[in-house]
């Protein structure tokens, strides 16, 4: 059932004090023009932490116009790549002399676990900038062999200006995976944190600009979709929006895209990733990673293998396993370094979550452990796993963004490569088997952007993630995703000669 462990809340570690809650425009904390704002929750306790400044279309106006002038005068695109590379050296030391306090402050705002925000996420970021920053003076385009007498080559520009809206699972890693290669890039931009999470962007806003980062390159709006994610996605200057969230709104965003001005659109969406352990797999190690697969970031990860699909010989030992491991793991307090797995992030992710396991139950599929809330107050669900799950289950079609496993049983390779295909999703899937062809034949069978052998989650700064079918297009992490924010010039001078 997964154990509790909520005594001595806020006992961990020092709560840091909030600094900073306004807009950042043009490198200063500004109000929002109608000076609204909005809470930011604890989901450890349902309580306000702070209040946020909520901008909406007229304060996007001003940060887009802060933008065009940073990025129209050239402050950043015509510095040079070094230059660029070298304010980003710096940005990401600052990130490292402020781990804790960012680490705190996504603990405070997401529930993640503290322990991992101070050694993974925060450094990580640092590492994605810096791995971008390697790459601002790398930049260039190609001489052509042209098939008439034309000398030709190719220059890599900067889009321009980027939208960048974000959600909150992850507010420190998506928000580096989008800035670090639309800075490398020469990019000035608009970055919108999700409402549940603006805390360490308007930190990392105060880093950038003492960086050195011009005034106008990086500008946070906090507030909500429907008024400030719109403002960007549909503004007339605004020359490429990149959108990570959900499905059902990146389709409202490449809309507003179409019907303003084209802004070039990508999108990382929803998963819902299968993980297949096929008979010859080690019982221990396929059983841990199903389980983290699942429980990692309380399942609010896109690349969360939500399906599971174990073949016959082996599902007996692998359930009884896997259960095992998941009435034993610790959730509570992120702050306590023996939990494993936080609150969900607010009262609505956690309802749908519980409304998920209510359908779960209703359609047939076994419930085999979890499936209730924990604790007094919070946003706690137990680690929970159905059996017998079938395809046409909402469980099992749907993204449920939460601890929640969809279990089923399988025969033959071809069964396990159409029911993992079976999805209207393709951002990821995972293989367990000792076998090479076996795991060759099934990673190029399965339509997705990322298949991890023997592994999951085997993230990379060079390595690019993304989605096939609706989980979107486009890729972060890597050198690919640099070229989303870069566009392809051709220069063209005729000869005196033919070129051959
Ligand atoms: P969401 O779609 O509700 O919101 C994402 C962001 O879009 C937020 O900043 C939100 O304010 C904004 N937004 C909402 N309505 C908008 C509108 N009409 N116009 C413009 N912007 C708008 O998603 P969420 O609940 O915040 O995040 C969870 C989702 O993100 C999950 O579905 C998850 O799969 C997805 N995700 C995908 C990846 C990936 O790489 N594919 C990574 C992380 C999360």
């Amino acid at each position: 059932m997964g154990s509790h462990s909520n005594d001595g809340l806020e006992s961990f570690v020092k709560i840091p004090t909030i600094k900073f809650t306004k807009l950042f425009i043009n490198g200063e904390f500004v109000d929002s023009i109608s000076g609204k704002t909005f809470e930011t929750i604890d989901p450890r306790t349902g309580e306000v932490i702070a209040r946020i400044a909520e901008g909406d279309k007229e304060d996007v106006d001003l940060a887009v116009k802060a933008a065009r002038h940073a990025f129209d005068d050239g402050l950043w695109p015509r510095l040079s790549g070094a230059e660029r590379a070298k304010r980003m050296m710096k940005f990401a030391d600052l990130i490292d002399q402020n781990v804790e306090e960012l680490a705190a402050l996504d603990t405070i705002d997401a529930g993640k676990l503290f322990s991992k925000g101070k050694t993974v996420d925060i450094p990580h970021a640092a590492s994605v900038i810096r791995y971008y920053a390697g790459a601002a003076d790398k930049i260039h385009g190609e001489v052509l062999k042209m098939s008439n007498a034309f000398h030709a080559y190719t220059l890599r520009e900067p889009i321009g200006v980027v939208g960048l809206i974000i959600p909150w699972n992850y507010p420190t890693t998506l928000f580096f995976l989008k800035v670090g290669p639309a800075l490398a890039a020469g990019c000035t931009m608009i970055v919108k944190p999700a409402e549940q999470t603006p805390l360490s962007a308007l930190y990392y806003a105060h880093l950038a600009k003492l960086a050195g980062i011009p005034d106008g390159v990086l500008n946070i709006i906090t507030g909500f979709g429907a008024t400030a994610g719109a403002a960007i996605s549909s503004h007339m200057d605004i020359d490429a929006v990149n959108f990570t969230g959900s499905t059902e709104v990146g389709r409202i965003v490449m809309k507003a895209a179409a019907e303003s001005n084209l802004k070039v659109v990508s999108l990382e969406l929803e998963g819902k990733s299968p993980l297949i352990i096929f008979d010859d797999a080690d019982v221990d190690m396929a059983a841990q990673l199903a389980l983290i697969g699942i429980l990692h970031n309380k399942g609010e990860i896109c690349v969360a293998s939500s399906r599971l699909y174990v073949q016959e010989g082996i599902y007996e030992k692998l359930v009884e396993k896997l259960v095992e491991k998941a009435k034993a793991w610790v959730v509570g307090d992120p702050f306590d370094p023996k939990v494993q797995h936080g609150p969900q992030v607010d009262k609505q992710q956690f309802e749908k979550i519980l409304t998920y396991i209510e359908h779960g139950k209703k359609e047939g599929a076994t419930l085999l452990t979890g499936g209730k809330p924990l604790g007094e107050k919070g946003y706690y669900i137990e680690p929970t796993i159905f059996a017998e799950v079938k395809e046409d289950m909402l469980i099992a079609k749907d993204e449920i963004f939460g601890p929640v496993l969809a279990l089923a049983k399988f025969k033959t390779i071809d069964e396990a490569i159409k029911r993992a295909n079976s999805t209207r999703y393709g951002l990821a899937a995972g293989i367990v088997t000792k076998d090479l062809n076996v795991a060759n034949t099934v990673s190029r069978s399965i339509r997705a952007g990322t298949i991890w052998i023997n592994c999951y989650f085997a993230f990379d700064n060079d390595c690019p993630i993304g989605g096939y079918k609706m989980s979107g297009f486009g890729r972060d992490f890597g050198l690919e995703a640099l070229h989303k924010y870069l566009q392809v010039k051709s220069v063209v001078t005729p000869l005196y000669n033919s070129p051959w």
